[in-house]
């Protein structure tokens, strides 16, 4: 089976790439390579990021395969927030909980209620040996709400309430969020340059 790396250290991201690419790869992450340290995400669109990711990982690891996305969750009624930002939007130092705490606290403030309409969007980038071979994005469109809805998912998922559903990804099953989510789509248009590579 071929292997691939993903250049992350989040496992939930991992669990889901693994799940949708399915028994044609072995997926692997950066809990497997500790010594390696991805460049600093300094891009200030999810493309510069993702490649910022997948340049240094694959030239931290030659030979290896390496896959990185750079995702997030944009919310039109605050500009696109938390966008980029997403991991660290309540602090450099924020974790899930801090981050959907914030975005409460900000959609709280609005002068609207719901809807709140936005997306998660992922861009996903495969690179070897220091070169960029495919660049894919992908997003789902949906809507926040200001109380949390289940535990399942990660991130912002108790949050957002994909379109075409009235249950939030932290509710929903984890088969149904990796059949629609950001990442499966961009995945989904990676896969034919995934299989000219296995
Ligand atoms: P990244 O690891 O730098 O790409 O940051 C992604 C951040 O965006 C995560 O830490 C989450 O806050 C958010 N995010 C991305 N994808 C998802 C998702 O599928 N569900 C919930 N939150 C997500």
């Amino acid at each position: 089976m071929p292997k691939l790396v993903f250049a992350t250290s989040n496992a939930h991201k991992t669990e889901e790439v693994a799940a949708i690419l399915g028994s044609a790869w072995q997926v692997e992450d950066l809990r497997v390579h500790p010594g390696v340290t991805l460049d600093e995400e300094t891009g200030d669109t999810f493309e510069a990021n993702a490649i910022i990711k997948a340049l240094s990982g694959s030239r931290a690891l030659p030979g290896h395969l390496v896959l990185a996305d750079d995702s997030g969750l944009e919310v039109d009624a605050l500009g696109g927030a938390p966008g980029v930002r997403s991991a660290r939007y309540a602090g450099e130092t924020a974790n899930a909980a801090d981050n959907r705490t914030k975005l409460k606290h900000e959609l709280g403030k609005l002068p609207q209620t719901a809807p709140f309409t936005g997306r998660f969007h992922c861009c996903m980038v495969v690179a070897y040996g220091g070169a960029v071979l495919h660049v894919t994005h992908g997003s789902v469109e949906g809507r926040l709400i200001r109380e949390e809805q289940g535990v399942g998912g990660f991130g912002y998922d108790p949050l957002f309430i994909p379109d075409g559903y009235s249950d939030t990804f932290g509710l929903l099953p984890a088969e149904t969020k990796n059949q629609l989510s950001h990442r499966a789509r961009a995945l989904a248009a990676m896969k034919e340059t995934l299989a000219t590579l296995a």
